[in-house]
């Protein structure tokens, strides 16, 4: 049973860096993880042609979870018959994506259109639920999902045993590594971030004792144990001081006045300045250009993640 894993850069949001998808060749043929976004389609399609992989030979497409930038194109590949295996919280809205793209678009305003583009449905005998530690075979391999929630309700990580090697693709569980540097960031976004449910999270992918770790966003970052739980312990960390700085903030932003009167939208303003005089100096110390501070934690990320904090905050108030 061996297999190989290769990572597609799908050029999301026309960054080189920003999100993989991973092509594994077992021994009955192609499955993927994640599909990128519509958006990025024509630029996948290259790529996979470039390994000699045509879409439509892509038998099995396994999400970690239904936002557009992992499951976008999940559409295209059913209608080339892929089969599509996701949380089973997820499924309904791959069937009929209408609420899905409503929110999607709320969420990324002016850059939905740009960057994401729609999810096609996908016929229901092709969308198939999963559940926490379930096993599917795909392409002559055996994957278990592992409930992640934290960063989204509906989150698995997939895990892949071979001899003593365990890989497991995390999908946004262990936040973004920004290319060239070392630092790790965590993308809290509306509707469903909960910091609680993401710290267990993080303990059960530490049980899982994984060897490789493959992020969406950041590809390889571990090629056995010891590496790979000290990367959890730094997810862990920085996960721990966003939700401390997010939730005073939050609470600041709440107490200011009514959502979208003028007093909440300045202090939501005034937090997301507070929130770049305190995030960007740690990114640049751990590394991270000036260029891709813009690209990966400019005002667009800072905004999603406070409003990710909000939700939450008004969710528990
Ligand atoms: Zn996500």
């Amino acid at each position: 049973m061996t297999f190989h894993i290769q990572a597609i850069d799908v050029g999301y949001l026309n960054l080189q860096g920003a999100a993989n998808a991973f092509l594994i060749e077992g021994p009955s043929g192609f499955a993927l993880v994640e599909s990128g976004t519509a958006a990025t389609w024509p630029a996948l399609v290259n790529q996979l042609e470039l390994c000699g992989v045509h879409p439509t030979q892509i038998m099995d497409l396994l999400l970690t979870h239904i936002h557009l930038d992992h499951a976008g194109a999940a559409g295209h590949f059913a209608a080339g018959d892929s089969r599509v295996w996701v949380h089973s919280f997820g499924v309904v809205h791959l069937v009929d994506p209408t609420k899905l793209l409503a929110s999607s678009r709320r969420v990324h305003g002016e850059m939905y259109e740009r960057f994401y583009g729609d999810l096609w449905p996908i016929p229901e005998s092709q969308a198939l639920a999963v559940v926490d530690g379930q096993g599917i075979s795909a392409v002559g391999l055996e994957f278990h999902a592992i409930e992640t929630p934290g960063h989204a309700r509906h989150h698995h990580a997939w895990l892949l045993e071979h001899a003593d090697q365990r890989h497991i693709f995390v999908g946004d569980a262990l936040g973004i590594a920004v290319p060239n540097s070392d630092f790790i960031s965590i993308p809290t976004p509306p509707p469903e971030f909960d910091p609680l449910a993401w710290k267990q999270s993080l303990r059960r992918l530490r049980d899982a004792a994984p060897t490789h770790l493959w992020l969406t966003h950041g590809g390889l970052q571990s090629s056995n144990t010891a590496d790979a739980l000290r990367f959890i312990d730094r997810v862990q960390a920085r996960l721990q001081e966003e939700c401390d700085f997010l939730q005073m903030r939050a609470t600041k932003i709440m107490v200011s006045g009514a959502r979208e009167s003028s007093a909440y939208e300045h202090a939501l303003l005034s937090a997301i300045q507070e929130y770049k005089n305190w995030l960007h100096p740690k990114a640049a110390d751990a590394g991270v250009s000036a260029q891709h501070m813009y690209q990966f934690l400019g005002d667009y990320f800072l905004r999603m993640n406070l409003q990710g904090a909000l939700r939450h905050a008004s969710t528990r108030a």
